[in-house]
C-alpha cells in the first residue's frame, strides 16, 4: 500500500516486508531501501516513474540486511550507505544468496559511504545519520523541513522486531533516545505513525533487557500491550534465541 506522508514523501508499506520510502526532490527522486527482490525493486522504479517525471537520482540503504539492499541492482544511480553497510554487504556470497532463495548472482554495493553523517540537498534537505543499534551499521534519515524520520529497522512498529546476533541493545536504546521527535516516523517494518512508536520501541528493548537479567519472566511479556498487540510473535522467540546464543 502506498501512503502519502507529506507532499514530498511517500512510503510503500508492506504487511511485513521492509518499507520503501520515496522522497521527491527538486530535480530527482530519492529512494530509501530497495527490498529483497530485484523484481520488486523494478516495480518500485516503475511506480516512481508513474508518480513523478523526475529520475531516481539517489538510493539510500539504512543497513546491510538483504531485505533492504538486494534490490539495489535495479538502480543505476549512486547508492549511499554507512561504511559498515558496504563492508557487511561485501560478504554476501553465492551460497548466502542461494540460501535466501533469490535469483540473484551479484550484489550492488553502495558507492558513496559515510561514517557519522551524510547530507544531501535537492530542494529538500536530507540528513543521513549513523545509529547504530539494530545492527552496527544501522542508520536513519531525517528530513527536518518535512518533520519526517525514516528509521530503518531501528524502529519496527506494531510487529515484533528482529533482534539479531549483532544487535546491541544498549546502543540501540541510546540511538532511539536521541532521535528527533517528529510528526511522521516511518519504521523499517510496519505502518508509519507519530513519534510514540519511538517510545514503544524503547520500552520494548528495555523490557527485553529486564527479561535477560532475570528480573521478569517470558510470561510477564504477555501482560504488556506493547508485546501482546504486536504481530509475528514467532519473531520474539527467534530474537530471544539470538540474544542468549
Ligand atoms: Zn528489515
Amino acid at each position: 500500500m502506498v501512503r502519502k506522508i507529506t507532499d514530498f514523501v511517500y512510503v510503500i508499506e508492506h504487511e511485513e516486508a521492509a518499507n520503501n520510502v520515496i522522497i521527491i526532490g527538486k530535480s530527482g527522486a530519492i529512494l530509501v531501501d530497495t527490498s529483497l527482490f530485484p523484481e520488486k525493486a523494478r516495480s518500485i522504479a516503475k511506480f516512481v516513474r508513474e508518480l513523478t517525471a523526475k529520475p531516481i537520482t539517489l538510493v539510500m540503504n539504512t543497513h546491510y540486511h538483504p531485505d533492504h539492499t538486494l534490490g539495489n541492482i535495479a538502480f543505476d544511480c549512486p547508492i549511499v550507505a554507512h561504511s559498515l553497510t558496504r563492508s557487511s554487504m561485501s560478504l554476501f556470497d553465492g551460497e548466502y544468496l542461494r540460501s535466501l532463495g533469490i535469483e540473484i548472482t551479484s550484489v550492488k554495493l553502495p558507492d558513496i559511504i559515510f561514517d557519522d553523517k551524510f547530507e544531501y540537498e535537492d530542494g529538500i534537505k536530507i540528513e543521513f545519520y549513523h545509529g547504530p543499534g539494530h545492527t552496527p551499521d544501522s542508520s536513519y534519515v531525517y528530513l527536518p523541513s518535512e518533520g519526517v524520520l525514516i528509521a530503518g529497522d531501528t524502529i519496527v512498529n506494531r510487529m515484533h522486531p528482529e533482534i539479531v546476533s549483532d544487535s546491541n541493545l544498549n546502543l540501540w536504546i541510546k540511538t532511539l533516545q536521541s532521535l528527533p521527535k517528529v510528526k511522521h516516523v516511518i519504521p523499517g517494518h510496519g505502518p508509519a505513525e507519530d513519534h510514540s512508536c519511538i517510545e514503544h520501541m524503547v520500552d520494548y528493548l528495555e523490557t527485553i533487557k529486564r527479561l535477560l537479567s532475570g528480573e521478569i519472566g517470558v510470561n510477564d511479556l504477555e501482560k504488556s500491550k506493547n508485546f501482546s498487540e504486536r504481530t509475528h510473535p514467532e519473531l520474539l522467540n527467534w530474537s530471544i534465541k539470538n540474544l542468549i546464543s
